[in-house]
């Protein structure tokens, strides 16, 4: 429930960004208030400790949670990167996006066989990026926690896209 609050009032709602209509959620107050920060990633490593061998971060947002999580945990920090700025080799999968497709791709060496992965990202909105994350980690040998999102945007319905897995919304819209 703290965290909750936390994030509720650190959030800020712009209209229109980044393209006509829609209600985009801005976490970088949240991120530049350094009590704030510090409280929301100390809760979140309070879930999960003993439960997590890595923290797995969807770029880019999702980076800025996974690295000072994985350290409080004290485990390694993964990054799921889009399309063409890894290093290879790599694992890819291609999504459907509301418009067009996007990849997002693994270095599967990354991960250890039966590890258990933590995936973070600010916002869960259809769903489809968490779920190719899912089948890159899946696929590289890992075993999915959960998934960790700050923000969910429950009209979007990207829980159904997960479905089968631990989602954990810090504060769902
Ligand atoms: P999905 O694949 O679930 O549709 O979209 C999730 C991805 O889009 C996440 O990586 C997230 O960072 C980004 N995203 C979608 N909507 C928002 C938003 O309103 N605010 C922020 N910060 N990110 C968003």
């Amino acid at each position: 429930a703290q965290l909750t609050d936390l994030v509720r009032d650190h959030v800020r709602e712009v209209a229109d960004f980044p393209a006509p209509g829609v209600l985009f959620r801005d976490i970088t107050p949240l991120l530049a208030d350094g009590a704030a920060f510090g409280a929301l990633v100390r809760g979140l490593a309070e879930k999960y400790r003993g439960q997590v061998d890595a923290v797995a971060g969807l770029e880019s947002r999702g980076f800025i949670l996974a690295a000072p999580l994985a350290l409080e945990l004290g485990v390694g920090m993964i990054t799921v990167r889009k399309a063409g700025r890894l290093p290879g080799p790599v694992l890819g999968v291609d999504y459907a996006l509301e418009y067009g497709t996007a990849r997002m791709e693994l270095r599967p060496e990354t991960i250890s066989e039966g590890q258990r992965v933590l995936i973070i990202d600010d916002v869960l909105a259809t769903g489809g990026t968490g779920a190719a994350a899912i089948e890159l980690v899946e696929r590289s040998g890992g075993d999915v926690v959960a998934l960790a999102m700050l923000l969910e945007l429950a009209a979007l319905g990207g829980r159904t896209k997960l479905d089968g897995y631990q989602v954990d919304s810090v504060l769902v819209y």
